[in-house]
């Protein structure tokens, strides 16, 4: 029989085998790692959470993730890019709404074009806010003189989700070829780190074959890469792709939500002052999803700032809140009064002490 949740959780410097009972604990223990996280989170980064205002800036992708809706080879989707004009109109949103930072997504595309496009725009976006609103780019794989441009532009966090620290298990979620190479996606996230952004990553959660131990190792990867911030959240099938072809299974859904649940938590007790983010997909599967993140250690919360109607065609999995009730404003996932415990703070970037305290310690 291993240690009770209690002494694990009074253990300084958890490893392998703690963060894998953390996983693995019981529903009735399941309250105290809960608590724990969020009082680790409150102690560490502050009892309040920071705001990113998603802008899904294109859904052109040449890349073909087999779970995901926005993959290639989906031709039931209308493909878009943002002009300049309404990306620029969406910052500008998040500005006044004093949001303090922004999140510019995209399926992956390293043309010229893009590249440039990016460029100016982070460029004209400090220039509009002053250099008030803080910019995190997700913008895939792109070279390390790519990256560079964009920091020098402006931008100053990249997250770049691994999706499975294992190479076995990111193989069975990815195609065979050249574009999905794990090693490649590895060096990206390496390059990102050492241009200098505040660097983020993250994993799906129930993943089909998956195991336990998996989920422990991804912790342990995401510690041992020392990242700045994580957006992770439950695997959700997408219909029109080749792990979604099936269906889905409504029961290892609420398994997997309880699962990401754990996998928040215990990532807050082993990198206490990292950021978390409550991401989309928790409410997908529960309404208060994005609360019970929070409660569990999460302390971002990224509004949707997409026009209306683009929104029906970034749906990386189905059933993506927002995407048909889009108000007037094009603003959805504000509605942040119940946020349990903690207090949203307008108008600043919400960098990371880890950022700060990596960047001191080499
Ligand atoms: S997960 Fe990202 S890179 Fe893969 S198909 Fe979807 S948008 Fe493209």
């Amino acid at each position: 029989m291993g240690d009770s949740i209690a002494s694990v959780l009074g253990k300084a410097n958890p490893d392998r085998s703690d963060i894998l009972a953390m996983l693995q604990c019981n529903e009735e223990e399941a309250p105290l790692l809960y608590r724990r996280a969020a009082a680790v989170r409150d102690r560490y980064v502050g009892n309040h959470v920071y705001l990113r205002g998603l802008i899904e800036y294109s859904n052109i992708c040449g890349k073909n993730c087999l779970y995901c809706g926005v993959r290639s080879d989906n031709v039931k989707i209308e493909r878009y890019t943002m002009s300049r004009e309404e990306v620029l109109e969406a910052a500008m949103t998040a500005y006044k709404l004093n949001l303090g930072s922004i999140a510019i997504q995209s399926g992956e595309n390293s043309s010229n074009s893009i590249v440039e496009t990016v460029e100016e725009l982070v460029r004209s976006i400090r220039k509009m806010t002053d250099n008030r609103l803080g910019i995190t780019l997700s913008l895939g794989e792109q070279s390390r003189e790519t990256y560079q441009r964009w920091f020098d532009a402006g931008a100053h966090r990249y997250l770049l989700r691994i999706e499975a620290s294992s190479e076995a298990l990111y193989r069975r979620v990815h195609p065979d070829d050249d574009m999905h190479r794990y090693h490649r996606r590895l060096e990206c996230l390496k390059a990102i780190q050492e241009t200098g952004y505040q660097t983020g990553t993250g994993v799906m959660v129930g993943l089909p074959n998956q195991t336990m131990s998996d989920l422990a190792d991804d912790l342990v990867f995401m510690r041992d890469f020392d990242i700045d911030m994580c957006g992770m959240g439950p695997f959700i099938e997408h219909s029109d792709t080749p792990l979604g072809s099936r269906g889905t299974d409504n029961l290892f859904l609420n398994e997997r939500f309880n699962l990401t649940l754990r996998m928040i938590a215990v990532l807050r007790i082993i990198m206490k002052d990292i950021n978390i983010v409550a991401s989309t997909a928790m409410q997908t599967i529960d309404p208060a999803g994005r609360e019970k993140a929070i409660s569990c250690g999460a302390n971002v919360v990224m509004p949707n700032l997409t026009p209306a109607r683009y929104r029906s065609g970034y749906l990386i999995y189905e059933g993506k809140p927002g995407y048909r009730e889009a108000d007037e404003s094009n603003v959805s996932g504000l509605n942040l009064d119940l946020l349990p415990g903690t207090t949203v703070e307008l108008g600043i970037w919400g960098d990371t002490p880890h950022y700060g305290r990596r960047r001191t310690v080499r």
